[in-house]
């Protein structure tokens, strides 16, 4: 990663009023760039740390203004030649309908916190806050913890959405102490099906996880295992049974099912990204209850 994105990263997006990232009414920062490469990713355009040029011809109504702003002789009708285009993103400055449109910016952690200030009362009065999501936050620790501290100098409470590759003596000491709570993402139990699914081995993830475990028995902030389902994959017998199993051994007693979501394909396409895996259907709830049934018999909440 260029030393520029790890003191200033690119942020794909700061959603506010959302429901889905933790209790409550949340903002979430989705933050460029994962040291995973899971096959299923459901933010496909937060992988890359660069910032990067989403095209959606169905909401063309060519207008010409792209193919007139752009130096390089991209833009060929409904579509960009990506090998001529420089990502100078002049076309998307231009779009009247979105149809081009850029995917990372940098924000300054005052800024995003100015911002938050204005939602004050509605994370008070929801139980919600603040949630760092991505792509993977971590990988910019001093970034991080600056939007982290400043949250909670507000009174706001944090949370962080990880897939849990981070050097942990380095997470313990910038981003821990400023967290109320962690989602922590667990996919594959074999080592082998991570490497090929995920891009990289699965020890580090699950040594920083039982460690995490130990240190939230402090109660200083919560934990939570989440698993996202694909079907085929994550899913299987085998694989739930092992993640019960080491949950247990953690002492761990709830953990959080993530149905799958196929929407991811078509945020794929939009960026011009090639999909390993075409699984483009929704779980059933036979299937679901059988992913439930995975951790009843170790007395692990779902
Ligand atoms: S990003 Fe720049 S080079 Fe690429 S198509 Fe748009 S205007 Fe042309
Ligand atoms: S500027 Fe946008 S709407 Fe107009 S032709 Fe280009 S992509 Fe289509």
């Amino acid at each position: 990663m260029p030393a520029d994105f790890a003191a200033e990263p690119l942020i794909l997006d700061v959603k506010h009023n959302s429901l889905d990232d933790g209790p409550g009414i949340r903002s979430t920062v989705f933050f460029k760039g994962c040291p995973l490469d899971c096959a299923w990713c459901h933010n496909p355009e937060s992988k890359s740390p660069e910032a990067e040029l989403a095209v959606d011809p169905a909401a063309c109504v060519n207008c010409g203004a792209c193919a007139a702003a752009c130096p390089h002789g991209a833009i060929r009708p409904g579509a960009v030649d990506r090998d001529r285009c420089r990502r100078d993103f002049r076309c998307a400055a231009v779009c009247p309908t979105e149809a081009l449109r850029r995917l990372g910016r940098y924000r300054p952690p005052a800024e995003i916190l100015a911002e938050l200030k204005r939602y004050l009362p509605f994370f008070r009065n929801s139980g919600g806050g603040l949630t760092l999501s991505g792509g993977e936050p971590t990988l910019y620790p001093d970034y991080a913890a600056k939007l982290l501290r400043g949250a909670k100098q507000l009174g706001i409470r944090t949370l962080l959405e990880t897939g849990g590759l981070f050097d942990f003596t380095r997470f313990q000491e910038n981003l821990l102490p400023w967290l109320d709570a962690i989602y922590f993402d667990l996919k594959l139990m074999d080592d082998g099906q991570h490497r090929e699914f995920c891009g990289a081995p699965n020890g580090r993830i699950l040594d920083n996880f039982r460690r995490l475990a130990v240190v939230a028995r402090t109660g200083f902030f919560r934990l939570l295992p989440r698993v996202p389902l694909v079907p085929g994959l994550t899913d299987t017998d085998e694989n739930l049974a092992a993640i019960a199993r080491f949950l247990d051994d953690c002492g761990v007693r709830r953990v959080d099912l993530l149905p799958y979501n196929p929407t991811w394909t078509r945020k794929a396409v939009l960026i011009d990204r090639p999909t390993r895996l075409a699984i483009e259907r929704w779980q059933t709830p036979d299937e679901l209850e059988r992913c439930r049934r995975a951790f009843a018999g170790f007395a692990i909440e779902r």
